[in-house]
């Protein structure tokens, strides 16, 4: 089975803004998360984005314009990610299983990718990211200033979090 770090991408990987990020233009990683992405890579993680985004259904990008994106991710982490489950609904227009806080991206990916449930990860900067994820029994870590009772642990970055996963490794060896 495989461990894994499943990764919201607005407000975890980078810069949020309200009216979305669809360009490169407006992509702007957040801090250390290029080192971040490739200790968790070193430590034997895979890493799965889990991203909403409804600009899609919105008419506001399309989903090559998520790609896009994500590929400018990838060129800059050494291609560190995994795998991105995208789920373009919003309620206005569709319900659907996908768009957290329901849980159906992660439950494929999980799935999928044979994911070791007890050593890995969902990651989110909002309380509707780590509900799908506490409730498949993931741990939850949240990267936000105020914390929410679906998080086991709050930290300022996604640096904090390799950074404690990789110490941990080291201690356990
Ligand atoms: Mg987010």
């Amino acid at each position: 089975m495989n461990k894994c770090i499943f990764l919201d991408r607005d407000g975890v990987i980078n810069k949020d803004y309200v009216d979305y990020v669809y360009t490169i233009e407006k992509f702007q990683f957040l801090d250390r998360v290029p080192e971040a992405l490739r200790k968790l890579k070193e430590a034997g993680y895979l890493l799965i984005v889990i991203t909403n985004q409804s600009g899609i259904v919105k008419g506001t990008f399309k989903a090559e314009d998520v790609m896009l994106v994500h590929d400018h991710v990838q060129k800059h982490t050494d291609n560190a990610l995994d795998d991105i489950y995208i789920a373009p609904y919003h309620e206005k227009w569709t319900n659907s299983l996908t768009r957290k806080p329901d849980s159906l991206m992660l439950e494929r990916a999980i799935a999928k990718y044979n994911v070791d449930i007890s050593q890995s990860w969902m990651v989110g900067d909002k309380q509707r990211d780590l509900i799908p994820g506490k409730k498949l029994g993931l741990q939850t870590c949240l990267i936000a200033e105020e914390t929410c009772p679906e998080a086991d642990i709050r930290v300022d970055g996604l640096i904090d979090l390799a950074e404690k996963l990789v110490e941990e490794k080291a201690e356990a060896v």
